[in-house]
């Protein structure tokens, strides 16, 4: 690797730890709906993370609005935020298919590419294997509501 890489890597980190804390600060849709379809809470016990979602699917199977609350670090709360603002408007059936290739990419180190950038910011927690469980919180709570809805 040449140091010009290493400086491009180094600023990529920086931009990445910046998105996650802008979203820590100034979470998306950090509210209760007033209306949803399901809510389900997950807790990391290995952290004390604690997330609610709450989610309104229409008939047809869209995720018309969604909302979080928790409490926990920084890498639960950001990576809740993140999940809120890429899963609305998408269908279930969408949303899976991103939770699938987020937790493979985390867990198995396995190849693949995300394509949101908010959600790339979070693949640097791979290098601390403790903080994976915070990163996916949101996301395992979110796929346990679309399994009991099925
Ligand atoms: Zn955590």
């Amino acid at each position: 690797m040449s140091s010009a890489d290493n400086i491009e890597n180094s600023e990529l980190d920086e931009l990445y730890t910046q998105v996650i804390f802008d979203h820590y600060k100034n979470p998306v849709n950090k509210r209760a709906l007033e209306g949803f379809t399901n809510e389900h809470r997950g807790f990391n016990p290995l952290c004390g993370d604690e997330i609610i979602i709450q989610i309104n699917v229409s008939e047809l199977g869209l995720i018309t609005d969604v909302g979080f609350q928790g409490t926990g670090c920084s890498i639960s709360q950001a990576s809740a935020s993140i999940l809120t603002k890429i899963v609305k408007d998408k269908s279930v059936e969408e949303v899976q298919i991103i939770i699938d290739n987020f937790r493979g990419i985390l867990e198995s180190n396995k190849k693949g590419s995300l394509q949101f950038d908010d959600l790339r910011a979070l693949e640097g927690v791979k290098k601390f294997p403790i903080r994976i469980k915070c990163a996916l919180l949101s996301w395992v709570t979110l796929e346990e509501i679309f399994e009991i809805r099925r």
